[in-house]
């Protein structure tokens, strides 16, 4: 049987990842037209998924139905449809579902984080991609979640024994009618942070992370990478400083390979030390300087680095529109590097830089009120500002108490 690569797009004869090429079968006639793949489960194979979802996306993609008999080894999708157009809507499934977002490689696993999102797990560069959830696919997945992989076995990357598995809704069956969006704010409203458990959250992460160095390091440089590159980090009077040699991309790269925090780097960075390395690149009064601030600084960890760097944090600060660079900073860390600090994480580092009094809160509450595609995607802009959520209401509330006392409250 011919076989193809799986990124069709890629012409290599040496190509690693390969997969059977897409048959069809029309059976039957008039309304009752249907056609079998009969290769599904072949091709689902070797990309890593269940036979289900690329023929569900098929029927998404084609409005039309689908059936599936997995026993038996059945795949239909209503209608008569030509391979050629199927494999087509392969290649869109494969790109949209299975490579990974930042380094294209087919070798990813999805994941279901608590918060109802969905990732591609990339074991080539460590890096997760949110799959585009507006997708109707990403429903069924969520009802029908990949199977867990057997403890112990080896995936493509090195580390992937270490990885903890956990899908948020083992127990929820009996919801399975929920939409994933009820199903989603179920999720957020069992994981919002209760009033003081801010010192307990070793327990949070559930979900599969690879926490061993080089993984978190990978994910972090490339996240911070990316937004150098993709101009993410915009500066209003800044012209080609995005290229590998920009004091901002050095400035990244000397933080990541210097910081204290997490589980890896050294033990003795300090604030003074950091802002003197701003100082010799030039960029300390720079706003977008803020934001690779953050991204190259703060590790998972992020409450206690933000603690522990406050003082460099708030001297680079120094305006309204720093802090709206801080803020992006924020987003691309709790949304790309480490997805982890989605839900929970959110509101602890937002807490902790107010209390430094780096961030104002009006400049807080309009960032919370405006999803911006800025720094990151729409989709997780929304993610970030939905997980603020529990600090927004603190910070509103609080508010309320100190206007009490103020005539307003007589009108
Ligand atoms: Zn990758």
């Amino acid at each position: 049987m011919a076989v193809v690569n799986i990124r069709r797009d890629v012409d290599d004869k040496f190509y690693r990842y390969r997969m059977p090429l897409l048959q069809t079968k029309i059976e039957g006639r008039g309304n009752g037209i249907k056609t079998v793949i009969p290769n599904m489960s072949d091709i689902a194979r070797a990309l890593s998924r269940p036979p289900t979802y690329p023929t569900k996306f098929f029927g998404c993609e084609l409005g039309a139905q689908t059936t599936f008999d997995e026993k038996a080894d059945r795949y239909i999708v209503n209608g008569a449809h030509q391979a050629d157009a199927l494999r087509k809507l392969l290649d869109d499934f494969i790109a949209k579902f299975v490579l990974c977002g930042s380094c294209k490689n087919p070798e990813t696993d999805l994941k279901i984080m608590k918060d109802g999102m969905i990732l591609r797990d990339c074991k080539a560069c460590g890096k997760r991609s949110d799959v585009d959830m507006r997708h109707k696919l990403t429903t069924f997945i969520t009802k029908n979640p990949p199977p867990k992989k057997a403890k112990g076995a080896k995936g493509a990357g090195k580390a992937a024994g270490q990885s903890v598995e956990a899908q948020g809704g083992d127990d929820d069956d009996a919801k399975s009618d929920e939409d994933d969006f009820t199903a989603k704010i179920n999720a957020d409203a069992k994981d919002m942070p209760k009033a003081n458990e801010a010192e307990d959250d070793a327990d949070d992460v559930q979900w599969s992370v690879d926490t061993s160095d080089e993984a978190v390091k990978a994910r972090a440089a490339a996240a911070l990478a990316s937004s150098l590159k993709a101009n993410l980090v915009l500066g209003d009077d800044d012209e080609g400083e995005d290229d590998e040699n920009s004091p901002y991309n050095q400035f990244g790269t000397w933080l990541l390979a210097n910081r204290t925090g997490g589980s890896e780097g050294r033990t003795d960075l300090a604030s003074a030390e950091v802002y003197k390395k701003a100082v010799e690149l030039g960029i300390e009064k720079k706003h977008k300087a803020v934001q690779v601030l953050i991204q190259g600084l703060i590790s998972e960890d992020a409450a206690k680095d933000v603690e522990k760097y406050g003082a460099v944090i708030v001297k680079m600060t120094s305006s309204e529109k720093h802090q709206k660079s801080l803020l992006g900073g924020v987003e691309r860390l709790a949304g790309v590097t480490y997805p982890e600090l989605v839900p929970n994480g959110v509101p602890k580092v937002l807490m902790a830089l107010y209390q430094l009094d780096a961030l104002d809160e009006e400049v807080v509450q309009t960032w919370g009120t405006h999803v911006s595609k800025k720094y990151v995607d729409k989709e997780t802009s929304k993610r970030v500002r939905k997980a603020a959520a529990p600090f927004l209401e603190w910070l509103a509330e609080a508010d309320d108490d100190d206007e009490e006392d103020s005539d307003l409250d007589d009108l």
